[in-house]
């Protein structure tokens, strides 16, 4: 379970499940007893508007609460977070005994800001066995500095709980934690029912004060406080909701709205066939990187020397490229946006059981399925076509591909899908 580094958050954090079970069954007694039961059926004898409103409320507010705690369970056991490098478990255990506040200054203080410099460094085999994955100008992977370990493609580090998250979206203390990739569904179907609860509690409210002061009857304090709740609440969710769907459909998490993602580059490795050389607009990398350890220069570049066999069945060349300024490379149209996150069934759209399709895409090619970006800046870039695959990455069909001088059964992408299950997917 990660927690948050903050104690003052993890005090918000863990009140606020108390706040909503309050808020609720406030909302339950006014909804059930005040108005549908003590108005309606005993005071007015009106069946069909009390059965109405109390069937609607249930039914919605049971659907809120289910989401809730699929998204609650899935934020405290599964909250998408990256794992962390040998020298940030080291360091953790290190200060296991300490209290959290001494804790968190050792981390502070002694973060590893390099980026690991040997060949071998662990996790980042992960990188090349993909056609093409996020870079820095050098070639190499993003680095986290407090995970001390290589940022898979898309993970972003959350200060708050001091992890990097797969498709981080935002830390949410009213859901428990992080949201990320495997809760952002779960999220999403939360805003979107506790929307409609509010929206039928502010119905049933208005009709309910309007009957009483058409008959003259005092203002009922408890129907007023109620629609405030509701009013909150419901302003809340709508917002959320509409920003959250708008994020799924255009292929965006609020960390890259936040970045300004209409104004961002990104910068990626793009693989190519074994030793092409650097081109007039791009510099190539060659992996395992050679040892002693040598970044790729402007112009250069770097010639790999393997040392074992292995090594040089599994060398693999990348050209560094950038996308122009707001592409995203990840955006496969509204469509395939929308259902790689909510699913392919529409049951799955409304219903917080399955989780998203894309916390489960597992490929050769790259850590998320590719837009059509991918192959126009292949294309822009002039770059040579990878003859020993059947096609490039984008589509679905993961191919399996024959290395140069490669035999049968070679060490390829294939033989190293345990290890990136080991590295990318394990919590
Ligand atoms: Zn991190």
């Amino acid at each position: 379970m990660v927690s948050a580094r903050r104690p003052e958050t993890r005090w918000v954090t863990r009140s606020i499940p108390f706040v909503l079970a309050g808020c609720s069954g406030f909302a339950t007694y006014a909804v059930a007893k005040r108005i549908c039961v003590d108005f309606f059926l005993n005071e007015r004898h009106q069946n069909g508007p009390a059965i109405t409103f109390l069937i609607l409320y249930f039914v919605f507010f049971l659907l809120t609460l289910t989401t809730y705690l699929r998204l609650f369970l899935i934020i405290q056991t599964n909250p998408g977070v990256t794992p962390l490098g040998p020298k940030a478990i080291e360091l953790k255990e290190k200060v296991k005994n300490r209290p959290r506040r001494e804790r968190d200054l050792e981390a502070v203080g002694r973060y590893e800001a390099r980026p690991d410099d040997d060949p071998d460094s662990p996790g980042l085999e992960l990188f090349y066995s993909k056609d093409v994955f996020v870079c820095e100008t050098d070639g190499r992977p993003r680095w986290c500095s407090t995970c001390c370990n290589w940022k898979v493609d898309r993970a972003h580090h959350c200060s708050e709980i001091e992890r990097c998250v797969r498709k981080m979206d935002h830390y949410c203390p009213w859901v428990g934690g992080i949201v990320g990739e495997t809760s952002f569904k779960f999220f999403v179907q939360f805003t979107f029912y506790t929307a409609l609860t509010c929206i039928i509690v502010i119905v049933t409210g208005v009709i309910c004060l309007q009957a009483k002061m058409r008959e003259g009857d005092n203002l009922d304090g408890v129907i007023i406080a109620l629609l405030a709740i509701a009013a909150m609440f419901g302003l809340f969710t709508v917002t959320m909701t509409a920003t959250s769907v708008r994020s799924i459909l255009v292929n965006l998490t609020t960390v890259d709205h936040v970045k300004k993602a209409n104004r961002v580059v990104h910068q990626l490795a793009l693989r190519v066939p074994l030793g092409t050389p650097p081109g007039p607009n791009y510099n190539v990398i060659t992996y395992p990187l050679p040892k002693p350890p040598r970044r790729g220069r402007p112009g250069q570049s770097a010639t790999p020397e393997p040392t074992s066999p292995r090594d040089q069945l599994a060398s693999r060349t990348y050209a560094i490229v950038k996308t122009e300024m707001g592409e995203n490379p990840w955006d496969l149209g509204f469509w395939r946006n929308w259902t790689s996150v909510m699913g392919n069934n529409p049951l799955d759209w409304f219903l917080p059981i399955n989780p998203s399709p894309c916390t489960k895409y597992e490929s050769p090619e790259s850590f998320y399925e590719m837009g059509p970006v991918y192959k126009k800046l292949r294309k822009r870039y002039g770059l040579p076509e990878l003859t020993d695959t059947p096609s490039g990455a984008g589509g679905e069909g993961a191919m399996k591909e024959k290395k140069p001088g490669g035999e049968q059964n070679e060490p390829g992408p294939e033989a190293e899908r345990p290890d990136e299950q080991g590295t990318s997917k394990a919590q």
